[in-house]
């Protein structure tokens, strides 16, 4: 099968060698100094602040989402939650049930996201913003140079989920001047799931420091404390973090994150001229290099997603809910080729041809 969505995707042959062997035993000084490395490698590739940490959580992304609003916030915050899909929204369900003082700014599916929208919350005590960067369920990429200078005029704390946006597009933590910033394993880094990373800047770390603990699993203190030496508090998803090492080591070698960036960009341009003639709408008012949202001008969306799986052998990302047979995606991280780009666009203009587009 060739695999379009997003998360997991397809990994290369290094990555995949690394997972035909047993886990190794971790607690030892060798997993620390690679553990060590990776911490330093996320930090560089995020352009992190001075005296920022790194830590490593056995969880999938919405388990570095939830770390986020348990150890950072607490509840004399006043938090924004930028809504436009439904990775938004899982940061205004996880704000609700750990009972968070948050408002929320709902967007249109699809739309982006602009100052007059944040205008009304300026000068009103408002303490944290949380944001996904990309917001992979439709596609749209934040403006995040926009989004850091409105909290940086109000002291805003800004914490962002770059799960699906590391590696994919510009980043940078210190220019941003984001707080904490967020990515998982089976993203862009294209390893098998397992890992969420949790990247800190000091002012974030002075929250964790500050904030009475909640939790014992998804406890940053506990974290931080453990990678001090290299180490996590429990058995880590060993393997995905020996895969996570190898990609980071082999990425600095092939020039760093904006090559890696290049390249993504590139698989997506590429799909994209290649589908312009189909009868497929980007939905995205501003689409990222990850993913592009399309909406089928003739056919059910989730009719799509299964023939490309049971009659071309590909997977596409279906949408949840209401936009189920309206909207579906294809992704542009992982392990992709120009070839296999190509197997997909000639799979869509097939099923044109076949009057099933
Ligand atoms: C994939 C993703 C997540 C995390 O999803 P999990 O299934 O928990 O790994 C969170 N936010 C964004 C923006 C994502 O793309």
């Amino acid at each position: 099968m060739l695999n379009f969505t997003v998360g997991p995707v397809m990994s290369d042959e290094r990555v995949l060698e690394i997972a035909s062997h047993s886990s190794p035993y971790f607690r030892t000084p060798e997993f620390s100094t690679l553990m060590k490395e990776n911490e330093a490698l996320m930090l560089r590739f995020l352009s992190a602040p001075a005296g920022s940490r790194c830590v490593f959580l056995t969880s999938s992304g919405t388990g570095a989402m939830e770390s986020l609003v348990m150890n950072i916030l607490n509840d004399r915050d006043k938090v924004l939650v930028v809504n436009g899909g439904s990775f938004g929204q899982r940061f205004a369900e996880l704000c609700r049930l750990h009972k968070r003082n948050m408002t929320e700014i709902k967007l249109d599916y699809g739309h982006a996201l602009r100052r007059e929208q944040l205008e009304p919350f300026a000068g009103c005590g408002y303490t944290a913003l949380l944001i996904n960067m990309h917001e992979t369920s439709s596609g749209v990429l934040y403006d995040m140079p926009m989004i850091s200078s409105f909290c940086k005029e109000q002291g805003i704390l800004l914490l962002v989920d770059a799960i699906s946006a590391f590696l994919a597009d510009e980043l940078d933590m210190t220019a941003l001047g984001a707080a904490a910033v967020i990515t998982g394993s089976q993203k862009a880094l294209a390893v098998q799931p397992g890992i969420s990373v949790v990247a800190l800047a000091p002012a974030a770390l002075e929250r964790v420091a500050a904030n009475e603990e909640v939790c014992m699993y998804l406890s940053l203190k506990e974290a931080l404390k453990n990678a001090e030496r290299g180490q996590t508090p429990f058995t880590p998803a060993v393997t995905t973090l020996l895969q996570i090492h190898a990609r980071l080591k082999q990425i600095e070698a092939d020039g760093g994150p904006a090559a890696e960036r290049q390249k993504i960009a590139g698989v997506a341009r590429q799909l994209r001229a290649g589908i312009a003639d189909l009868p497929l709408t980007n939905i995205s008012e501003s689409p990222s290099n990850a993913v592009t949202a399309l909406h089928p001008e003739n056919v059910p969306a989730t009719e799509i997603i299964r023939v490309l799986k049971d009659e071309y052998r590909i997977w596409a990302c279906p949408n949840g809910g209401a936009m189920a047979d309206k909207v579906f995606r294809i992704g542009h991280i992982g392990h992709i080729t120009e070839q296999d780009n190509q197997t997909l666009i000639d799979a869509l203009h097939d099923m044109k041809n076949r009057g099933l587009l």
